[in-house]
């Protein structure tokens, strides 16, 4: 019997392990797949204070995971794949786990665009991350989906390989924040293609074009390309506790302020909850709060 189970080793789940071994409770992780979870498709972190100018993911990471294996918290390789939120059991492919708490810190996985192509070419031009693929299109044309600050950031990375980047926005104003803007406009590599969305990716063994659609004109065309990344934001990786917790239509684990979810002793943060930032300086201050919580609710105090 473990004090508390986290599921998720994102900077949530590892900052809610930071917090739980401090305060003395045995404390385990499961991951499936690396310790950092999404946050590894970054490479720097410009927004995370104190680091100036920037924060490498790797190095963050990297002390995050060591800073919680020495204070004796364990790290099992293994999905969750089964939560009993009244007994606080998880269960795994070969082991249950018990505990007196749970944290949900599932994060969040890419969205789809949901078109044709788009699963067939997964892995033969089409991606979800810059920052592994990149190099695989050094001085090729790739375009980018999306308008947030995921797109602006990976679009300037993939930039540094690729001989053009066109960026495809169903709108006719990205959101990303307006210093990430800035430097797309300053980069000579890249290019926009606005009010238009992708409805199709081609290609027999590898992407060889995207079509596209005009939003105004609903006019079609299909752009030559090498490589389709998308970045059009996340869906809560949440499958465990569907019909288990509230959640609301989206599929985020609803919390109040304090982590606390519609079941007793389970607890939930960073980015699998809903709320209206999500960063990872949020995603850290959300596991502190959870495992504060937990704490709480393991020892009957406040
Ligand atoms: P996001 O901010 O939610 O933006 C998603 C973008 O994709 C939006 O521009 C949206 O268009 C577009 N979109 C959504 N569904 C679409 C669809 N079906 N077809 C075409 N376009 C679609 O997501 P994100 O950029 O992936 O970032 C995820 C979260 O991480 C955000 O909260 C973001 O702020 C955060 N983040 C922060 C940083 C940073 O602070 N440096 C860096 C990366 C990510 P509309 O604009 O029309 O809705």
């Amino acid at each position: 019997m473990h004090d508390l189970v986290i599921i998720g080793s994102g900077p949530a789940g590892l900052t809610a392990a930071l917090y739980a071994a401090r305060a003395g409770l045995n404390t385990l992780i499961l991951e499936k797949l690396n310790v950092g979870g999404r946050i590894l498709m970054t490479e720097n972190i410009e927004n995370f204070p104190g680091f100036f100018p920037a924060v490498s993911v790797q190095v963050l990471i990297g002390q995050m995971e060591e800073q919680v294996k020495s204070l004796g918290v364990k790290i099992e390789h293994e999905e969750a794949i089964e939560l009993d939120v009244g007994l606080k059991t998880v269960k795994t492919d070969s082991k249950s786990y018990a505990a007196k708490a749970v944290i949900i810190a599932t994060g969040a996985k890419p969205r789809k665009l949901g078109v044709p192509g788009e699963d067939r070419l997964t892995g033969k031009g089409v991606s979800f991350c810059a920052i592994c693929d990149a190099p695989f299109y050094k001085e090729k044309n790739v375009v980018i989906a999306g308008g947030g600050n995921a797109v602006a950031e990976e679009a300037i990375y993939l930039a540094r390989f690729a001989k053009s980047v066109t960026i495809i926005h169903r709108r006719n104003d990205l959101r990303a924040s307006q210093i990430l803007q800035e430097r797309l406009k300053e980069n000579a590599k890249i290019h926009f293609l606005l009010s238009t969305v992708v409805t199709q990716i081609n290609g027999s063994s590898k992407v060889e074009s995207a079509r596209v659609k005009d939003v105004n004109s609903s006019k079609e065309q299909d752009i030559p390309c090498d490589g389709v990344f998308v970045y059009i934001g996340s869906q809560p990786d949440t499958f465990i506790v569907k019909d288990k917790l509230k959640l609301d239509e989206t599929g985020f684990v609803i919390t109040d302020e304090n982590m606390v979810t519609s079941k007793d002793g389970i607890f939930a943060c960073g980015d699998c909850r809903k709320k209206s930032l999500y960063q990872v300086i949020t995603a850290c201050g959300d596991g502190a709060v959870a495992a504060d919580s937990a704490y709480k609710y393991i020892t009957k105090v406040g």
